[in-house]
């Protein structure tokens, strides 16, 4: 059977094999670099320098993919410029090769055994650890960007909503308001939308002070979208799940207060529309509502939570029967509401339940921290975003 694949104009080092994902900005495929026949992954961006903010989502995302320098972090490996393409028009992102992603994973009939989910587990945290340390938040953490070979070995993806936390820290009035503009589902927005609506971070994933459109979110917002990939591994152990079919995301919302609230709902806080299966409704339905939320600052969202009558926490047992004392301890730890209370990655790598998979590899510090000119929220024009974007590439393209 032949397999359809595109004519990339790639050169003569890279061969196609087949088609991995499709993210916003194209496909990535797998592929062979046939000059040391190792297994690649091509990633191919168009209309690179159509939009100001489009350009610098790529430019952030290599100059981050090249500083973070982590075996749990996916790294890149060569940026191919077509010929035809001297404007960068058109650009492919060759980056080391994983099997899987955590999201095809969990809609397999794969499973996981308590050991395998905490080996994955430990590897996100420390790349993950070791990315805030060199000032990078994610800002994406979801299942689509957890890769993960058959020898259980986990990377991180997807560095294109990530920033430099030095640079978001000066520029708080970006904050969340311009990362959770929401949209009903990323895939069917087209790209002009999204990039007029702001970027999104996947709902089921956001952070309670994300939700709340809280400006001085930080790292604490990755450590929870962390807690909601542990709950989905949870969720691939047998004992816990027994058909992969049934398997669901710990907080499936359908809409979420503010930025897109269901107005087909009849009911109401605070003079908002509320459904049952608003993001933050389904939160409460498992952490329990607070008696005091001090971490929030906007008076609006403040009497918006406080409209919601108290619920009682879930334990998470019921959802995971198998669940052992260290992991419900840490999955507890790690779904706080408050981002003052959340464990930090620190103290979840040095939690018991680590003790048998610690590797001192892995929980190494970065050398050189990420902290890009061109991650502020000054306008630069395409003149000067193509000359770094030049120079940022020049030392794959000698
Ligand atoms: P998004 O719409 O989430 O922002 P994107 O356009 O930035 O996506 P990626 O998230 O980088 O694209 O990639 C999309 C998918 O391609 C991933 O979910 C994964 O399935 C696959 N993929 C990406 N990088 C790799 C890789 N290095 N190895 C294997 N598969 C990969």
């Amino acid at each position: 059977m032949s397999i359809h694949l595109p004519k990339w104009d790639i050169g003569p080092r890279y061969k196609l094999l087949r088609k991995i994902g499709k993210g916003t900005y194209g496909s990535v495929f797998e592929g062979k670099d046939m000059n040391t026949n190792e297994r690649v992954a091509i990633k191919n961006i168009k209309s690179l320098f159509e939009y100001e903010v489009e350009a610098k989502h790529m430019l952030r995302e290599i100059c981050i993919m090249r500083t973070l320098n982590h075996p749990n972090i996916v790294k890149i490996k060569d940026v191919v410029i077509p010929k035809s393409s001297e404007d960068y028009n058109n650009v492919y992102i060759v980056m080391e090769y994983a099997e899987a992603d955590l999201k095809k994973l969990t809609k397999s009939p794969t499973y996981l055994d308590h050991s395998q989910v905490r080996f994955l587990m430990y590897q996100a945290i420390c790349g993950c650890r070791y990315m805030h340390l060199a000032n990078v938040l994610h800002r994406d953490i979801k299942p689509a960007n957890i890769l993960i070979n058959s020898d259980c070995s986990l990377k991180i993806c997807d560095f294109g909503l990530s920033r430099s936390y030095r640079r978001l820290n000066q520029n708080f009035e970006e904050g969340a308001s311009n990362l959770t503009r929401d949209d009903d589902d990323i895939r069917s927005s087209n790209k002009l939308q999204r990039i007029l609506t702001g970027h999104v971070v996947t709902r089921w994933y956001r952070a309670p002070e994300v939700i709340l459109m809280e400006k001085e979110y930080g790292k604490e917002m990755d450590i929870w979208s962390l807690g909601c990939v542990f709950a989905e591994m949870l969720g691939m152990i047998r004992e816990n799940i027994p058909h992969h079919i049934e398997r669901i995301p710990l907080f499936p919302g359908k809409s979420c207060f503010p930025l897109s609230p269901d107005f087909n709902t009849s009911s109401t806080k605070a003079g908002y529309p509320v459904a049952e299966n608003d993001q933050l409704n389904m939160i409460f339905q498992i952490v329990g509502t607070l008696p005091a939320y001090d971490f929030v600052t906007d008076p609006k969202a403040l009497k918006y939570l406080q409209a919601y009558p108290e619920i009682k926490p879930k334990s998470l047992s019921e959802i995971y029967p198998a669940i052992t004392t260290n992991e419900l301890d840490l999955l507890n730890r790690m779904m706080v509401f408050n981002p003052r209370e959340r464990i930090t990655l620190d103290q979840a790598i040095n939690h018991p339940y680590f003790f048998p998979v610690r590797d001192p590899n892995l929980e190494i510090n970065p050398v050189t921290q990420a902290d890009f000119e061109f991650d502020s929220d000054t306008e630069m024009d395409m003149v000067s975003l193509k000359e770094l974007f030049r120079k940022e590439i020049s030392s794959f393209n000698p």
